[in-house]
């Protein structure tokens, strides 16, 4: 553990040559820097800053208790990924040694990354690498104060690790600063859970959409412009979309209701898309999508969810959103994806959230350290969580219900987790109790084939049993399978398609929905392949079809 830590901090702090600061002094200016001068302050916007001469203290100065992250030296630069995604910064940046910096803005900081192959890794992977950090060592800038046994702090606290925002969760049960902590921001115990946000900020039981509000997270959306293309959805589905719509120029807008990344976000390691043998987690790579994105010019909108379709008088389609109002498209990609299906057993939902979980990161991972967990699931999700928590838990339990792990799980991660010395693989096994109050104590499974029960010491149970598809918001506006999921091309049976395709008179292309114009992508279509790989190439494509539709629109409008 202790390497890994060590390998992520010299990728955080690499120290640039001569050559590369020269490439980086066309995009910004010289400043000259005084001991003790502050350069930015956390919450304020700033500039990425190359140390030229002297020395830059990066500090976390939460309520007053200022501690050092790091001191960076000539050729080290200070920076991160909230200057890629327009946030504002969680940290304090001060003058250690005097000397002369570099302070190149975020808006050519953007242009070195897309136009300076070898300095956008270098820089790309450093601000990555410090995310993963911020996100293990307790983060800076945000405090969640709130009982591990409420349902509203685990939404939040799974709402900033799915967007990986780096955050210090205070535990109001065990820590015995909690109280003193909420009363000097004006706030009582029972209203947690609260959000403290640079030390200006409490918030009393936030929405996630409030939450990013005061972070800074949500990119607003212009309402009043009608969009080309509007991208339900940013998994690796809709960021595929969205990269190929705005790179092809079509006035792109994507929406997201959690967290950019979608089911590939909550990976630890995608090791089978293609062009990264070593794998990459799934934030990284909805972060370098999220890059492209911009740098192609689609907007993207976080958290905003979706909540209905329909088809204007005009032929535009009108979104409808969570929060009220709507925006206008052209044209729709569906790309929602799904979420995975609940375990039917009794008294899940009173430890849901808190001790019973749908995705394996951070945020679970440190709620169960060094104590026994379950894994329930026969697919590569399940298998990528056994093994991601097998780092650490004391000891990991897979539950399968068939005999055979290779049915669902791809070669190599059953090998590894045959190996693996704390997975034991339970086979022909199902949950039939939860124990415990207000968290898990332990969970009753059965032997489905001898009927023999067992209890297993367990404190969190991760489950990744078949998905479900989100399409909640296009019931009634498009035609579904018998599960729920998009049906589309020829999947669509010819007598739902209305007067409108007559007058069309063709049938809907391959990825278009009953509603033309409409078109799915990814896991939320019917008959998808459940993989990263196929999402983005689905999301791709249906940008295919959009041209071919508006074309077609267009045609038929002149
Ligand atoms: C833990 C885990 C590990 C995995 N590992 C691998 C792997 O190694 N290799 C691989 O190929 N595949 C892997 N998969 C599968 C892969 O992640 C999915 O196939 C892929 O993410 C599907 O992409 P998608 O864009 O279609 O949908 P999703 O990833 O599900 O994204 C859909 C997005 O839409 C958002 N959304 C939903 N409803 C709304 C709404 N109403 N309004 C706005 N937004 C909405 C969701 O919040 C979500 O962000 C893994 C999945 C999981 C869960």
């Amino acid at each position: 553990m202790k390497d890994r830590m060590e390998e992520i901090l010299s990728t955080a702090t690499p120290t640039l040559k001569e050559d590369q600061i020269e490439v980086l002094m066309r995009y910004g200016e010289t400043r000259e820097t005084h001991a003790g001068q502050v350069l930015s302050r956390a919450g304020d916007d700033y500039d990425f800053i190359v140390v030229l001469e002297g020395a830059l203290e990066v500090v976390d100065d939460f309520a007053g208790q200022a501690r050092t992250i790091v001191i960076q030296r000539a050729g080290g630069f200070v920076g991160d990924l909230n200057l890629l995604t327009g946030q504002a910064q969680y940290v304090s940046v001060m003058v250690h040694e005097g000397g002369e910096v570099l302070a190149i803005p975020p808006e050519r900081l953007k242009e070195v990354v897309t136009e300076e192959a070898n300095l956008s890794d270098i820089i790309l992977k450093a601000f990555l690498a410090r995310r993963s950090w911020e996100m293990r060592n307790g983060g800076t800038g945000l405090r969640l104060v709130g009982s591990r046994h409420s349902m509203d702090t685990a939404r939040l606290r799974e709402f900033a690790a799915r967007n990986r925002l780096p955050h210090v969760w205070i535990e109001l049960e065990d820590d015995p600063n909690a109280e003193a902590l909420l009363e000097r921001f004006g706030a009582k115990p029972s209203e947690t859970p609260v959000a403290i946000w640079q030390s200006k900020a409490a918030l009393k039981n936030p929405t996630n959409a409030e939450l990013a509000q005061v972070i800074g997270l949500a990119v607003d959306a212009p309402r009043k412009q009608t969009y080309d293309l509007v991208v339900i959805g940013t998994g690796p589905a809709g960021l595929g979309a969205a990269v190929y719509g705005a790179s092809e120029g079509l006035a792109t807008l994507a929406l997201e209701s959690i967290a950019l990344g979608g089911q590939a976000g909550t990976s630890s390691r995608i090791e089978n898309y293609l062009g990264f043998p070593v794998g990459l987690s799934g934030f990284e790579l909805a972060s370098r999508a999220l890059i492209q994105a911009n740098k192609f010019g689609a907007r993207t909108a976080v958290p905003l969810e979706a909540v209905g379709l329909r088809r204007g008088e005009d032929g535009h389609y009108r979104i409808g959103l969570s929060e009220g109002g709507e925006v206008v498209a052209r044209s729709v990609i569906a790309a929602t994806g799904a979420r995975y299906r609940r375990l039917e057993v009794p008294r899940l939902e009173r430890f849901e959230g808190v001790s019973v979980h749908h995705a394996a990161t951070e945020a679970e991972a440190q709620r169960c350290e060094g104590e026994e967990v379950a894994v329930v699931g026969g697919g590569n999700s399940a298998g990528q969580a056994a093994l991601f928590l097998a780092g650490r838990t004391r000891r990991v339990y897979l539950l399968i219900r068939g005999d055979d792990l290779g049915k669902g799980m791809s070669r190599y991660l059953v090998d590894r987790i045959t190996d693996a010395r704390n997975v034991e693989l339970l086979a022909d096994t199902e949950v039939r109790e939860l124990l415990g109050e207000d968290r898990l104590d332990g969970v009753v499974v059965e032997d489905n084939r001898s009927g023999a029960r067992r209890t297993l010491g367990v404190r969190a149970l991760f489950v990744f049993i078949g998905a479900e598809a989100n399409t909640g918001w296009l019931q009634g506006a498009v035609e579904l399978d018998e599960r729920g999921f998009v049906l589309t091309g020829r999947e669509l049976d010819g007598s739902v398609l209305d007067d409108d395709w007559q007058e069309r008179s063709r049938e809907p292309f391959l990825l278009e929905t009953s509603m033309p114009g409409v078109f799915a992508a990814g896991d939320v279509r019917s008959g998808s392949i459940k993989r990263c790989a196929s999402a983005v190439g689905e999301g791709a494509m249906a940008v295919r079809f959009v041209h071919q539709y508006l074309a077609d629109a267009g045609a038929q409008r002149a």
